[in-house]
């Protein structure tokens, strides 16, 4: 299993979720300001998907997608740019309710084959293979990976895709 504090880059599987303002522009940016801030290299990207509000179903669909990157920061240097990113684009986690409507939400998916299970921070994502929103992004890009032992696209087989549509391409 990969340690913590190597130096070599690793391959991280970033999900992408929100349903206010500009999603999509905020994907975006989000992107170009994780890869600049984890010195990391874009590796996939996914269609956006438009996808049924989960949780807390009183509001609007949101936008999702998922990314791979290559970076050497470790798993928390990481989830702390991650949270930057967030912040930058306006989501207040202290105010935000749970599940709630957000601009802009990332998730850790999957940081090599590491496994970690900290108070702020559990890789694999704990709740990855109840939640299609990720998985549909994350087939497109990712169908033949292994995370917590379930192949991806078997665990996109095991989950109803109901009213998850694939957005055109902005071009
Ligand atoms: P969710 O992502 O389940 O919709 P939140 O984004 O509100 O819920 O959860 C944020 C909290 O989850 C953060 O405080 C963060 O420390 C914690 N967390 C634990 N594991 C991860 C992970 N793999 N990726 C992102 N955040 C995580
Ligand atoms: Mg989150």
């Amino acid at each position: 299993m990969a340690s913590e504090r190597q130096i070599r880059s690793a391959s991280v599987l970033i999900a992408l979720g929100g349903n206010v303002g500009d999603v999509r522009a905020t994907f975006g940016k989000a992107i170009a300001h994780i890869c600049g801030m984890a010195q990391g290299t874009l590796i996939a990207r996914s269609s956006d998907y438009t996808t049924p509000p989960w949780g807390d179903e009183d509001q609007d669909p949101f936008i999702n997608a998922c990314i791979e990157i290559e970076t050497s920061l470790d798993p928390h240097a990481l989830l702390f740019v991650l949270q930057k990113v967030e912040q930058k684009f306006g989501r207040t986690r202290e105010k935000a309710r749970r599940w709630g409507p957000r601009t802009l939400d990332l998730d850790m998916i999957a940081y090599d084959d590491v496994s970690l299970r900290k108070p702020d921070l559990t890789l694999p994502h704990p709740r990855l293979f109840e939640r299609a929103f990720v998985l549909v992004p994350l087939a497109e890009i990712a169908p033949d990976r292994v995370i917590s032992g379930i192949r991806v696209r078997d665990g996109l087989a095991g989950v109803s895709t109901q009213g998850i549509e694939r957005l055109p391409d902005t071009g």
